[in-house]
């Protein structure tokens, strides 16, 4: 038995162009949680895949990852939602259960973890996004919005947002005042600046550039701004940092950064490069640092981001488009002309169009 009728805004092929898509949704199981999808977040992760740039993409394609919704319905087993709360869905809408990664509650890490959108449900059938009118999801892999969080709000802390604070929650204490760097200031960058300055790190923005000096500084609060093609600048920061959050998905020079960490610090990718990233041995070896890496968050972890922004009363920069406006977006993305993050207000659009 098949369940309602949705409308999504689906890539068709490799061009990446968004147009409506009518499809059903699977019958809500004992443990699915149905809901209205109000708002959703915009990643250069849905344009790659829209795209076919990265895993092979099986068309039609409803992209959107961080989807904010009100639930229509519950399975019988339900309990801990309700009809009318909002809610909301990350990157990943399933995982075996069974696995260490799973059975330790990182199941981000699962290798049979179902992504939201381009992956295979257990049922055999393509997963879709938040670009719909609304979704289906297993309740282990929805959380809850926090009254006090508008819902627009919530929706790139459920990847970009996590993406920052898994990696940084290690750095959480109060008994020292610890030195942050973020690299590069996007979507998931300017995210991490706000909470690392809500942990009460000392936070360093290096960019490649002086552009987005005034907007670190005074807008999101950083206490420092270096720019790395200026080496005068670089050199007086060498071994000054704890951990340095690194944020650009392309290839770069890894040596500048590493020298800026202080003994024993890490440098953290969260940003995928399409080709290897290299580094001299020698730079780890003598400082005892560290280059890791660091996949979203888990689901327990999205529920603590929420919650930690709303306690904070933090606020991330958006701008909310209506869904005819979705194209539109995904091109000023690229050219990096969105401060910094588009959420589409799904609930507001005409996604019949
Ligand atoms: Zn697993
Ligand atoms: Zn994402």
């Amino acid at each position: 038995m098949e369940g309602r009728k949705v409308i999504g805004w689906a890539a068709r092929d490799q061009s990446g162009h968004l147009s409506p898509y009518s499809f059903t949704l699977r019958e809500t199981g004992p443990e699915d949680v149905v809901f209205k999808v109000l708002y959703c977040g915009m990643d250069h992760t849905d344009l790659h895949q829209m795209r076919n740039e990265i895993h092979s993409t099986n068309y039609p394609l409803v992209p959107g990852h961080e989807v904010v919704g009100e639930v229509v319905e519950l399975g019988s087993e339900v309990k801990k939602f309700r009809v009318g709360d909002i809610i909301g869905v990350g990157c990943i809408v399933g995982s075996c259960g069974e696995c260490f990664s799973c059975k330790s509650n990182i199941e981000q890490y699962c290798n049979n973890r179902i992504f939201t959108f381009n992956g295979t449900y257990k049922d055999g059938r393509p997963t879709q996004g938040g670009f719909s009118s609304a979704m289906v999801v297993h309740q282990k892999f929805v959380v809850g919005i926090p009254e006090k969080l508008a819902p627009e709000q919530a929706a790139p802390l459920l990847c970009a947002g996590v993406t920052a604070y898994s990696p940084l929650k290690q750095f959480n204490r109060t008994d020292k005042v610890v030195k942050a760097g973020i690299l590069g200031l996007g979507g998931v960058g300017h995210l991490g600046v706000l909470i690392a300055k809500a942990m009460g790190h000392h936070v360093t923005v290096i960019s490649s550039s002086d552009k987005k000096r005034v907007e670190a500084l005074e807008h999101l609060g950083a206490d420092a701004f270096l720019v790395s093609s200026n080496s005068a600048e670089m050199e007086q920061a060498v071994n000054s940092l704890d951990y340095i959050l690194d944020t650009v998905p392309a290839v770069h020079p890894l040596q500048s950064y590493l020298s800026l960490l202080n003994v024993d610090g890490k440098l953290i990718l969260v940003g995928e490069a399409p080709n290897p990233l290299h580094f001299d041995s020698v730079d780890l070896i003598l400082g005892k640092k560290t280059i890791s890496g660091s996949f979203i968050g888990s689901i327990e972890e999205t529920q603590e981001i929420l919650e930690f922004w709303a306690e904070k009363g933090l606020t991330s920069m958006i701008e909310v488009v209506k869904m005819d406006y979705a194209n539109k977006a995904f091109e000023r993305m690229e050219r990096n002309d969105v401060r910094y993050r588009f959420v589409l207000d799904v609930a507001g659009s005409n996604m019949e169009y």
